[in-house]
C-alpha cells in the first residue's frame, strides 16, 4: 500500500499492461487511478464506452483488500466477473440470481482475502446480511457504477441508491468512486449531496462523440425512411433499431428480414435463451441488425456498431444520448438517426398521465420529454444543444442535420393563430376537447364522418387552414408542443391551450417555426469531416 500515490501510479501502469494487455491509459483514467489508489473520493463523469471500469479495476488490485464493486445491472455481473476470471482477476458477485452454495462460496474468498473485486446489488446492501459480511473482511475501495441511479430527478431512479450514503458513514477511511456516463449538472450535484461526495474530487470528461452524426426526421413513413437509411448508407454494417414497445420490435424484425436485411428482435418478452442467442450472434456476426426495446444495449461492448436508429421518442434526453452512444465506439463515422412524429408526443404524454405515480414524478417526466421535445424542434446544432444539456458549452458541429442542411424557419403566427382558435372554439362554444387529427380534419375543411357528426363544419374555422398540407399542420401542432404554447393530455391525446397561448391568440407574440426538410442529409457529408 503507498497512501502517497506516487509509486503506486508505476503499479498502475504495470496492472494495464500485465493484466489488462493494454499500453496506455485513455483520457483521464490515470489521474483517476492514481487520486484513487492514494485514498481519495472521486466522481467520474466519462460518455459510454470512455473506459470506467479500468478506473475502479486497477485501484481495487493495487490497493489491499478487495474492491467492491455496486452495480444495477445484476444481469451483467456473471459476464462482467466471467470476462475478469479470464485475465486472470479473482472475481465474484453476490446477487439475488444465485443459489446458496454459490453465495456461500464467495462470501468464504471475500472473508478469507481470495477475491480482489466483488459486484453487489445496490439492495443486498441495505438488507444488512452484506454490510455484516464486508465488516469481516478488508475492503479495499467501493465503486458506484451508475451514480446517476441516486438521482430521483434523473431518468433511472433506483430507491436502493439512496442507502449507499450509509458507506461513508460506516467505512469513513474507504475510498468512493461514483461513476456514470450520464448526468446533467442538477444530477451531477445531487450525486454530490446523496452520496456525500463534498470532498470528492470531480472527473468530468468531455461528453462529444464526433464520429457520431445526429439526425432527427420528422416520421412520414418510418419504415421507408428506416430502409433507406439501411440501405442507401449502412448496407451490411453493424446497427441497433430501438422501438417504444416489444409488438412493434417485433413487427419491424419481420418487415426487415422480409426485405432481406438480416434482423433480430431482442426485448424482455422473449425467453432468456432466445435473447441469448441473438445477442451472442449481434456481438460475433458481422451485419446484425438489432431491433430492440431499450432492454437490450446496457454494458454491451461492440465496438463497430455503425448506426443506432430510434423509431419512437426517447423519454428523456439521458436515454437518447446513452443509447446513442452505443454507436461508433471504435471512432469511426457512425449515425445516431431518429424518427418521431405527433403521435410519438400524445402517446408518451398518454402514458405520463396514466403512470401511477405521484405529482412530483409526472412532472419530472414530462420535464424529460420536454426537453427531448426542445432537442427535436431546435433550429440550432443538435450536438451544441446535447451538449449544453450535460453543462458543456460548445460550437456548432458541422456534422449533424442541422449543420449540413440549415433549417430554413418560417413566420407561423398566423397558421399558430387559426389552430390555437380552433381548439379554443371547440373548449368554448361547444364544452369539446378534440385530439390533433380532428383539428387538423377541421381546418383542412373535411367533412369526416366524426367532423359532421358533431357539427364542426359549422364552427368558424372550418376550412381556414386549406393553405397547409396535413404533414405540415402536423409539424406546426409538435413544434406548438415543443415551444409550450399547446399541451397534449389524457387518454386520447385532447388538445388544450397553456397559459401562453394567450400571448400568441391576442396578436402579442410571434411564432417561428422550423420548415419540414424535404430530403434528408447524407452522410457522406459527415464522413468528409
Ligand atoms: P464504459 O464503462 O465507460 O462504457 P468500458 O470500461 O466498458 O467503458 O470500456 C470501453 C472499452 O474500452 C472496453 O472494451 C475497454 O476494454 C476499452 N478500454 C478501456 N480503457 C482502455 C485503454 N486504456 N486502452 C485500450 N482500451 C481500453
Ligand atoms: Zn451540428
Amino acid at each position: 500500500d503507498d497512501p502517497a500515490g506516487g509509486g503506486a501510479a508505476g503499479g498502475a501502469a504495470e496492472v494495464l499492461r500485465r493484466v489488462f494487455g493494454y499500453d496506455a491509459f485513455r483520457g483521464e483514467q490515470e489521474a483517476i487511478i492514481s487520486h484513487v489508489v492514494g485514498g481519495g473520493d472521486a466522481l467520474v463523469l466519462m460518455p459510454t464506452g470512455g473506459g470506467k471500469s479500468l478506473c475502479y479495476q486497477i485501484p481495487a488490485l493495487v490497493r489491499d483488500g478487495v474492491g467492491v464493486v455496486v452495480s444495477p445491472l445484476i444481469a451483467l455481473m456473471q459476464d462482467q466477473v466471467d470476462a475478469l476470471r479470464a485475465l486472470g482477476v479473482r472475481a465474484g458477485f453476490l446477487n439475488s440470481s444465485q443459489d446458496a452454495a454459490a453465495r456461500r462460496e464467495v462470501e468464504r474468498a471475500f472473508r478469507d482475502g481470495d477475491l480482489d473485486l466483488l459486484y453487489l446489488a445496490p439492495e443486498g446492501l441495505n438488507t444488512g446480511a452484506a454490510t455484516r459480511l464486508l465488516e469481516q473482511g478488508r475492503v479495499a475501495l467501493f465503486a458506484i457504477d451508475e451514480a446517476h441511479c441516486v438521482s430521483q430527478w434523473g431518468h433511472d431512479f433506483r430507491p436502493d441508491y439512496l442507502g449507499l450514503s450509509m458507506l461513508h458513514e460506516r467505512w469513513p477511511d474507504v475510498p468512493r468512486i461514483a461513476l456514470t456516463a450520464t448526468a446533467t449538472t442538477a444530477t451531477r450535484d445531487e450525486i454530490v449531496h446523496r452520496l456525500q461526495l463534498q470532498d470528492a474530487r470531480r472527473f468530468v470528461s468531455s461528453f462529444d462523440r464526433p464520429n457520431i452524426q445526429y439526425r432527427i426526421a420528422p416520421k412520414n413513413e418510418p419504415r421507408r425512411q428506416l430502409l433507406h437509411l439501411l440501405r442507401d448508407e449502412h448496407a451490411g454494417e453493424a446497427g441497433i433499431v430501438y422501438c417504444l414497445s416489444r409488438a412493434s420490435v417485433d413487427r419491424t424484425a419481420e418487415f426487415l428480414v422480409a426485405q432481406g436485411v438480416p434482423a433480430l428482435p431482442y426485448h424482455a418478452g422473449l425467453d432468456a435463451g432466445t435473447r441469448a442467442r441473438h445477442q451472442s450472434r449481434f456481438l460475433r456476426e458481422d451485419g446484425v441488425v438489432m431491433v430492440a426495446t431499450i432492454a437490450f444495449g446496457m454494458g454491451i461492448d461492440k465496438p463497430d456498431v455503425r448506426f443506432v436508429a430510434h423509431l419512437d421518442l426517447p423519454k428523456s434526453v439521458e436515454g437518447y444520448y446513452q443509447e446513442t452512444g452505443r454507436a461508433g465506439r471504435d471512432g469511426q463515422p457512425s449515425t445516431a438517426w431518429l424518427a418521431y412524429g405527433l403521435q410519438d408526443v400524445v402517446q408518451q404524454r398518454k402514458m405520463i398521465d396514466s403512470s401511477g405515480g405521484d405529482v412530483a414524478h409526472r412532472r419530472n417526466a414530462s420535464a424529460h420529454l420536454d426537453a427531448m421535445l426542445a432537442l427535436c424542434e431546435t433550429v440550432e446544432c443538435r450536438r451544441v444543444r446535447l451538449l449544453a444539456y450535460f453543462g458543456q458549452p460548445s460550437t456548432p458541429c458541422g456534422n449533424c442535420d442541422t449543420c449540413l442542411q440549415p433549417p430554413e424557419s418560417w413566420d407561423g403566427t398566423v397558421p399558430a393563430q387559426k389552430l390555437l382558435s380552433t381548439v379554443l372554439r371547440l373548449h368554448r362554444e361547444r364544452g369539446q376537447s378534440f385530439g390533433a387529427g380532428q383539428t387538423i380534419d377541421i381546418l383542412l375543411g373535411r367533412r369526416t364522418d366524426k367532423v359532421v357528426q358533431h357539427g364542426h363544419d359549422g364552427l368558424s374555422t372550418f376550412g381556414i387552414g386549406e393553405e397547409l398540407a396535413e404533414a405540415e399542420w402536423r409539424g406546426v401542432v409538435r413544434q406548438l408542443l415543443a415551444q409550450g404554447l399547446l399541451t397534449v393530455a389524457g387518454e386520447y391525446g385532447t388538445l388544450t391551450l397553456t397559459p401562453d397561448s394567450a400571448e400568441v391568440l391576442g396578436r402579442r407574440r410571434q411564432v417561428m417555426l422550423r420548415r419540414e426538410p424535404k430530403r434528408a442529409p447524407r452522410s457522406s457529408a459527415g464522413r468528409q469531416r
